[in-house]
């Protein structure tokens, strides 16, 4: 029986399913190619552009102007050594991998070159993020900040898709796809819900670009590595929205598409409840203070120290894996103020919003204002005068689990008391580490100075309670190089693409287990651009 309801769209030339970064980039490009496109998105229009519009805007590159400018000689050869050790790519990984060198390969006239051509600038120095240990992780600083963080390149996609809106391309807000629609082996359009009912439309290529997964924790669960992290931690922090829920990932593994790799995920052991939540669950991950003591959820020091800003994956595995799946950060407000930073493009109004003035003064003087911020309105964060006081703070936090605070109090006074003896004598792995940190300049104008967290401070203790917050899909639809999806024996399922977050970035899984960082949306503008191509 026929829905009264039900619409059928005439076809174009590309349907995209879903409306983030991804998508409006791949829109505009093919359009400017002379295609018709349509994008079918299912939250309202304010969502176009996805979780780039909070998104930090920072950007894996190797070889470019920003690394030449402080004397970094970065190289194809050095990337893929560091990407494959992170990876650690399987033989079955083919299409995987050769995305993987593709980008690495190309991101400088593809991505860096496409953002400067649409009036972005990158902040001058290269960040360093995953920093290598043991010889894995990055070896040299390749994370580029955009001025504009997300939001800035949202706006430089959408001008791109406004160019052509009503023309060449059609917008479909609180449109929802569902599923595919295949005929004769090949897939030729979707049905979905839209404001009116139920809704079917058809075109020459339908791409998916509905990114990750990590917005429906029951999958979250369902995939959880539990060989690498153990059982997934009841009270999980989410990263990303309820609405990148894998509806789009279980529509193409119906039409026999392979999914790879949904086990690696992008997980940040340092996420606190969001005092703005959105949604139950909603966490924010900070970038932990490099100068913080990281404390097991008794309050004693994981030894060997975890230390941040070094492999994630690793950091979440000896958290996971300990007696209670949380951590703590125990540092003074200096401290906090000098090195916070919270992923998120609404906690940097000074890079978000290109106010280089308050830049530099964050550097000097240390973002007092959102050190402020996470303090008063943070519920994982406290902070008192000593040490017991803090203790017994951090316990009404998590009574199941109380503080040892003859532990904290002997953890932190040794810390101190090495810092007492000077750095020409440190042998703590994490003073060793902090004074070779200090070596970079990008890292020492945020990194405090030496100086001990308690003994003898004048500055108020914090503690901040840290859970697991999930983040990034990094495994997918898997792909050819083409961006053309693949059945699991590696033939093409005709008519069907996938590009972004539900492309694992490229492939089906371009980073492996582990990101250095920056290669989320640099593999989101790529693949795009790839697929315009492509399809031209
Ligand atoms: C706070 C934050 C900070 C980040 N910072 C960085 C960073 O600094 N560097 C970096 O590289 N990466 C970063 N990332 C990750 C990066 O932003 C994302 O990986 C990237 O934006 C994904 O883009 P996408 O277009 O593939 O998917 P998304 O942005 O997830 O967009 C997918 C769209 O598809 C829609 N959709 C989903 N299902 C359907 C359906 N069934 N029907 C129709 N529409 C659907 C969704 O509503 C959404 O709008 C960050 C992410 C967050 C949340």
């Amino acid at each position: 029986m026929t829905n009264p309801n039900h619409e059928t769209r005439s076809a174009v030339d590309v349907l995209i399913a879903g409306g983030g970064i991804s998508a409006l980039i791949a829109a505009a490009e093919i359009a400017a190619k002379g295609r018709r496109v349509a994008i079918y998105e299912r939250q309202p229009r304010e969502w176009l552009g996805g979780q780039c519009r909070d998104a930090f805007g920072g950007i894996f590159l190797v070889g470019s102007p920003e690394q030449r400018r402080v004397g970094i000689r970065d190289s194809f050869d050095l990337a893929w050594a560091d990407w494959q050790g992170y990876a650690e790519f399987g033989p079955e990984d083919v299409h995987q991998m050769a995305w993987a060198r593709k980008y690495i390969e190309r991101c400088i006239p593809d991505v860096r070159e496409w953002l400067i051509a649409h009036g972005l600038r990158f902040v001058p120095v290269a960040n360093w993020a995953e920093r290598a240990e043991h010889g894995r992780g990055n070896r040299v600083p390749r994370f580029h900040l955009l001025w504009g963080c997300g939001p800035g390149l949202v706006t430089a996609a959408l001008r791109g898709v406004r160019r052509f809106e009503g023309g060449r391309i059609d917008l479909h807000c609180d449109h929802r796809v569902d599923e595919l629609i295949i005929e004769g082996g090949a897939v030729t359009g979707v049905r979905g819900q839209g404001p009116a009912g139920p809704f079917e439309a058809r075109a020459g290529h339908i791409v998916i670009a509905g990114g990750g997964r990590t917005g429906n924790l029951a999958k979250v669960r369902e995939s959880w590595p539990r060989d690498v992290w153990g059982e997934p931690p009841r009270d999980l922090l989410a990263g990303v929205w309820p609405n990148l829920d894998g509806r789009l990932h279980d529509a193409a593994a119906a039409a026999g598409a392979s999914l790879t790799h949904l086990e690696n995920m992008w997980v940040y052991a340092a996420g606190v409840a969001h005092w703005q939540a959105e949604f139950d669950g909603h966490g924010l991950a900070i970038i932990p203070p490099k100068s913080a003591l990281w404390m097991r959820a008794d309050g004693s020091r994981f030894t060997p120290p975890i230390l941040a800003g070094y492999d994630t994956r690793e950091a979440v595995a000896r958290i996971t894996r300990s007696a209670h799946p949380w951590s703590w950060m125990v540092l003074n407000r200096d401290i906090l103020a000098k090195e916070i930073a919270v992923q998120s493009a609404r906690y940097n109004p000074a890079f978000r919003d290109h106010r280089i003035g308050r830049v530099a003064q964050d550097l000097l003087f240390g973002n007092t204002a959102l050190a402020e911020l996470l303090i008063r309105r943070s519920r994982d964060v406290v902070a008192a005068p000593t040490l017991p006081e803090l203790a017994a703070k951090m316990t009404a936090l998590t009574p199941d689990a109380p503080i040892d605070t003859a532990a904290l109090v002997r953890d932190v006074g040794a810390y101190d008391a090495e810092i007492g003896r000077g750095r020409k004598l440190f042998t703590d792995p994490q003073l060793v580490s902090l004074r070779n940190i200090r070596a970079f300049l990008g890292d020492k104008v945020r990194t405090a100075p030496f100086k001990p967290i308690a003994t003898g401070a004048r500055s108020e203790l914090v503690a901040i309670r840290l859970r697991p917050v999930v983040r990034k899909t990094l495994g997918g639809i898997e792909t050819d190089e083409a961006c053309r999806v693949v059945h699991p024996d590696g033939s093409v399922l005709p008519g069907l693409y996938a590009i972004g977050e539900a492309a694992g970035f490229g492939g089906g899984g371009m980073n492996g287990k582990r990101t250095l960082e920056g290669t989320l949306l640099g593999g989101c503008i790529f693949t795009a651009r790839e697929l315009a191509t492509q399809l031209a």
